[in-house]
């Protein structure tokens, strides 16, 4: 784990510069030694804690994620249950009803006439597959289903057959999912003086609270787009729209941004008025590109601190 050593240590030494150089205000870590803090829950960890910092895939692994930072493992814990296996369990469905994921199988009621058996749809080759599993149906059941599908048969009537998925997800759990990933990718690209401004307080009281269900709605989702497409963006027109946004898969969350940022509230009501059919492709939006992150980029923490050398504002050594 090579890679975690060296992310604690870079973290750790960019967060002391910026700390000394007074850029946080109030933050204050133990002098000296190496911390890193955790970009969730803002928990500073010594090197003698790393073992409770782990390195965390963006967007989940189940979307096809990598990972590019550390954060501490029980908010990435906290996480994977509270929001993550409800973005896995939607996008599961939503593959099945487009025909893709053909290993993923669904549990689902087949309802035929009001003879109800369990089972699960996957897709073959040959198209959509629908099995009934016999440990979770009696023989009852299964003859009364049978009957009921003979009957629409016989009859010369519109069958009425329905498959119910009994997969459960919170749809805004699911949201709350990708703009962690949002939150988790512009840290990893920016860093801490851009994470831990308080236009984001909303975001990680949110993910702190993951019942309170605070954090209004910064996703959009276009269930066309490719599940593979990952993009950033700081947004500065239109101007109702200046934001971070940042697209993974068939979401493209929008968080504050930098320069005079909005709140999330604020970009909450703007992207209700934008999103008409529920799509960005309304709204050009137009900005500075941020390179997606595969590792710990800290661009603005740098950005910041070489500004304040070249002010001479401080007793950083140049580098
Ligand atoms: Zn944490």
């Amino acid at each position: 784990m090579a890679s975690s050593d060296r992310w604690f240590s870079e973290g750790a030494q960019i967060f002391r510069r910026m700390d000394t150089a007074g850029l946080f205000g109030t933050t204050q870590l133990p002098e000296g030694g190496e911390y890193y803090p955790c970009p969730s829950c803002k928990t500073a960890y010594s090197r003698d804690e790393i073992s409770e910092l782990s390195r965390e895939d963006v967007p989940p692994k189940s979307q096809g994620g990598t990972p590019i930072l550390l954060t501490c493992a029980s908010c990435n814990h906290a996480a994977g249950k509270h929001f993550d296996a409800h973005a896995a369990r939607r996008s599961v469905i939503h593959n099945l009803a487009m025909g893709r994921d053909p290993r993923r199988k669904v549990r689902t009621e087949f309802n035929a006439g009001g003879a109800v058996i369990r089972g699960y749809v996957s897709h073959d080759p040959q198209g959509m597959v629908m099995r009934g599993v016999p440990e979770q149906n009696s023989n009852e059941q299964v003859k009364a289903h049978i009957r009921e599908l003979d009957k629409m048969w016989d009859s010369g009537a519109d069958p009425v057959f329905t498959v119910k998925a009994t997969e459960r997800f919170i749809e805004w759990r699911a949201a709350v999912s990708w703009v962690r990933a949002a939150y988790l990718a512009s840290f990893t690209a920016l860093g801490w003086s851009y994470a831990f401004r308080p236009e984001l307080d909303p975001v990680r009281h949110q993910l702190m609270n993951p019942d309170s269900e605070t954090l209004r709605r910064l996703a959009l989702i276009d269930l066309n787009a490719s599940t593979d497409r990952r993009g950033m963006l700081l947004v500065k027109t239109p101007e109702e729209l200046r934001s971070m946004l940042v697209v993974i898969g068939h979401y493209s969350i929008l968080l504050p941004g930098v320069t005079d940022p909005l709140s999330c509230l604020e970009l909450s009501e703007a992207i209700s008025q934008w999103s008409r059919p529920g799509s960005l492709a309304n709204a050009t939006l137009k900005g500075d590109p941020v390179p997606w992150p595969t590792q710990p980029k800290y661009a603005m923490d740098e950005w910041l601190l070489g500004r304040l050398n070249r002010a001479g504002g401080s007793q950083e050594p140049d580098s």
